[in-house]
Formats: C-alpha cells, structure tokens, sequence
C-alpha cells in the first residue's frame, strides 16, 4: 500500500517545508479528506529560487547534448521503476482510475526519451555567402522559464513543463498545482536522481496568484509556459508582456465531435463515450459539443445514453473503476450550475446530473441534447462528466458549429467519405485534428491550440523549440 508522501518545496536541491510557512490541504477527491499539508512559498523562497534559477541556466546552457539525453533517459527509467508508486499518488490526489495514472508515467517516459534524441537534433543553418564570408543561423536556449502546471494530468503536465526546458538546455521553476502536488514531486525527483544539477530544475508552491506575479516580475525569468484555462492564461500573458517573455499557452478547450452518416457509428460511439468519461472529463481535449448529422442523430444519441449509463464511477484505487471522482469540490458545483442552466432552457437531461454519495466529488455520467446555443455549457468549457449533443442538417451547419466558438484546441471527425475528410482537416479551426479517430497526441507530435486555447506547442520537436531563441551570426 502507498503511502502519500510527506511535502516539501524543491529548493537548490533542497527540501523545503516548515518554518511557520502557510500550509494547503492537500485532499484525497474519493473522500474529501485532507491527506496532506503543504507548505507554501513566502516572497524569500522565490527570491531565492530566482537566484538558483539563474545559476542553473549558466549551468545547463553550456551542457552538451550527452549530458541532457542522459539525464532524460535516466530519468524515464525511473520513472519506469516508480511507475506503481507514482500512479497511485497521482490517483490519491487527483482521483483518475489507477490504469490512467499508469499511462500517464508512460506518457512522460514516452517524451522524455523522445526529447532525449531531440537534443541531438536542435539543428542551425548555414546560409549561403560568397567565400571568406560566413553566416549561420543557430538556436539557443531560451533561458530561466517559469512553468505553471494544473491538476487534470498530476504527472503529464509537470512532465511536460519540465521535459522540454531541460532538452533545450534553460533552467526552470515549477508551480504544480497545489492540489496535486506529490505527483510532481516524484517527476522532479526523478529528473534529480537521474544527475539533474541540483540548480537547473526546482519546484515551488504558493498562492497562485502571489507565485506568477512574483516569478513574471523578475527579470531573471525568459519564458513563461502555462496549461490551464483561458481566464488565467490571458491574465498571466498580460503579466509576461510587461517584460516581453516568450510564452507557451495551453489553454482550455470545448472540443467539437462532427458524426456524420455515413460514419461507423459504433466506433464512433466507443470511442466517444470512452474520450468523454476519461478523467471525469477533465481534460482540454475531451470531447464535447457532439454535432450530429440530422439522420443518424437519435440511433447516435440513444446509444450514447446507453453507454454512459453503464460507465463503473468509483474511487480510482479500486479496480475495475471506469471514472474516478472529479478532482476538487469545484467541479460538481460547475456542472451542476451548467446543468441547470441548460434545462431551464429548454434542454434534455437523459441521465445523470446528480452527484453520487455524500462522500468525495463523485459525479454522474451525464448527457444533455436539444441545448440552445445561448446556453452557458454551449459557450463556457465544461470540464466534467457532461456530453452535449445536438443535431445538425449537414455538412456546412456542422462546420459553422464547429467553428462558432473563439476556442481551438482539440476537433474530431467521423465520416468514411474521404472527400469530407479532407475538407474538414482543411476548416475545422484546431491546433489538432482527429478524424476517426481520438488519438490525437504523441511523444513525436506538436500538442497545442489556436484562438483562445493558446499558442505553442508542447512535445515533438516543437516542444523543445519554444524553448530556444534564435540568433543569426553574420562573420565577413
Ligand atoms: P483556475 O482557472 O483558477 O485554475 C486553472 C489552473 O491555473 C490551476 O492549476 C491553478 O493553480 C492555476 N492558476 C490559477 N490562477 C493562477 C495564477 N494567477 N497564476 C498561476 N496559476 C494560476 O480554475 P480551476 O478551478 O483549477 O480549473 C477550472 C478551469 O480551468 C476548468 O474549467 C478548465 O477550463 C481549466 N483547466 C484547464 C486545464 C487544461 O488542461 N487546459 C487544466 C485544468 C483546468
């Protein structure tokens, strides 16, 4: 049985707690329970993980492509031994089904092992000049960043925000989420154990507010990377303009489903409602506002009903557990709010929309159809066990739907007509595409969105880029 860990900041390479520091109650979703106490940074603690900040870059800028793959690579073996131990912290504070928090280790030791080969590969130019002249074009690390990371990915999001940072050769400070924050503990850990200098990465908590104004003010950090919603991310990119930092925003989603025809409407519907139910919904990519071809609607809305009606929702550590509890207390009262607003509309509740016990923040599978446009859930990210579907008469009102809202992140398609395929790959508004088909990540491909769901990317070869700045060298 896991234990959960006692907390701590990562300061220099030490293990920072006490001192009559504010302290957050670290809560177990499946029960409510307070399961830890976590100490928060006062504005000395960040000073001082400025200062180290800005060693570790002096440090790491100058390490060879050897050094970082190494550590990367030791580090995914690590992982790889931890991954029982991780995976259950993951799911005692976050709440997701154990088998979810054991493919979110191997998510990371996917791309860091990926991002160890990418360091090998951080490739300049050299630009044609005439002879005794010579100019080149060479990528650099960016320098100290500033990483925020939420709580629906306890070790994905941590390991994307220090994975790339480290393969492009800057140092970086990690904000986690308060509410899950052993989980990126035992990713950074990894990285130190694996012969990370003590200074290049460091994990910090706070109120997030005090920790981002505090970071974003300081001159030493040169990139701000975020994963959380539009709100905050906006807010945060105002506070990075002021000293012009680069930035990788990550921001939230509310992913469009076209289901069409002359689509395999039982994939379709496996896969959908699996995407849906994953995480209790809380995951930018989720599928969402399902927009369905008039002929197919009732046969696609009835076999979804069906489906989530049979989805097991329990505490994620037992076993055969479909969807966990949502993660905060937050959650339930949101979906509950959107539900109401819904039906007041005029929209129908098919099942669910009630939360489960009195214990934790156990929610229903739920399905709305029929929502009015104007609804809030048809406008605002939903980010809970919540399904909206609608019908549509054709391709072009299934376009225009698609596209109505300023967010961009994930879109998916479901149609055997290949013409169709391509149109949609070509307008449907989204940093990713799925067209039959939800997988829409990977170690070796760009991750990120458009319009309001942000800009950058993370993973690929891209990931590590966004942390590199560009210089040309121009010698006669
Ligand atoms: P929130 O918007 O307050 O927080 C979202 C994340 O941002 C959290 O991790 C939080 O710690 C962090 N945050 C908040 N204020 C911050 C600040 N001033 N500086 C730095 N970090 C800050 O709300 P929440 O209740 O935690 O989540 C609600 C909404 O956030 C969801 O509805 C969803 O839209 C969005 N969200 C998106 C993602 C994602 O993967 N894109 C993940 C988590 C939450």
């Amino acid at each position: 049985m896991t234990q959960y860990p006692s907390l701590h900041m990562i300061i220099d390479g030490e293990k920072v707690s006490g001192g009559g520091r504010r302290t957050f109650d670290v809560v177990n979703p499946a029960t409510g329970e307070p399961i830890g106490a976590l100490p928060l940074a006062e504005a000395a603690d960040l000073d001082r993980a400025l200062e180290v900040a800005a060693k570790g870059f002096q440090v790491w800028r100058k390490s060879t492509p050897q050094q970082r793959a190494a550590v990367l690579q030791g580090a995914a073996r690590l992982m790889v031994e931890r991954q029982e131990e991780l995976a259950r912290i993951a799911t005692m504070e976050e709440g997701k089904p154990l088998a979810e928090s054991r493919i979110e280790v191997m998510m990371n030791v996917g791309l860091f092992n990926f991002y160890a080969g990418e360091c090998f590969r951080i490739y300049g130019r050299e630009l044609v000049r005439p002879e005794g002249q010579r100019s080149t074009v060479r990528y650099e690390p960016v320098g100290p960043v500033a990483a925020f990371a939420p709580w629906n990915f306890p070790l994905g999001n941590p390991g994307r925000k220090l994975g790339a940072p480290i393969a492009a050769g800057c140092s970086v400070i990690l904000k986690a989420a308060e509410e899950t924050p052993a989980s990126a503990l035992g990713v950074l850990q990894c990285l130190l154990d694996a012969g990370l200098p003590k200074e290049v990465a460091q994990a910090v908590f706070g109120v997030p507010d005090e920790v981002s104004r505090h970071l974003l003010g300081s001159p030493v950090i040169r990139k701000l990377s975020f994963t959380g919603s539009t709100v905050v991310g906006k807010h945060l990119a105002k506070l990075a303009a002021d000293d012009m930092k680069r930035t990788t925003m990550e921001l939230g989603g509310h992913g469009p489903v076209l289901v069409f025809g002359d689509s395999d409407l039982d994939r379709a519907l496996e896969t959908a409602v699996f995407g849906k139910y994953r995480n209790a919904g809380q995951v930018c990519v989720s599928p969402t506002r399902f927009i369905v071809e008039e002929n197919v609607y009732e046969r696609f809305r009835d076999g979804f009903v069906e489906r989530a009606k049979t989805v097991k929702v329990g505490d994620g550590l037992v076993d055969g557990t479909q969807m966990g509890p949502m993660a905060n207390p937050r959650r339930p009262e949101a979906i509950d709010r959107f539900i109401a607003d819904a039906t007041d509309r005029g929209a129908t509740l098919h099942t669910g929309g009630k939360r489960i016990g009195n214990r934790g923040f156990f929610y229903e599978p739920s399905v709305l159809s029929e929502i009015p446009l104007d609804a809030a859930v048809m406008n605002e990210e939903p980010f809970g066990p919540l399904a909206l579907i609608n019908p549509f008469p054709g391709e072009d009102a299934m376009i225009a739907e698609a596209n109505r809202l300023p967010y961009g992140l994930a879109a998916y398609a479901w149609t055997g007509n290949a013409h169709r395929q391509r149109r949609l790959a070509a307008e449907l508004e989204a940093g990713m595409v799925g067209i039959n088909s939800h997988m829409i990540g990977g170690a070796d491909a760009p991750f990120g969105g458009v319009k309001w769901s942000g800009h950058g990317s993370e993973d690929g070869p891209e990931g590590v880029l966004a942390c590199m700045v560009l210089k040309a060298v121009h010698e006669g």
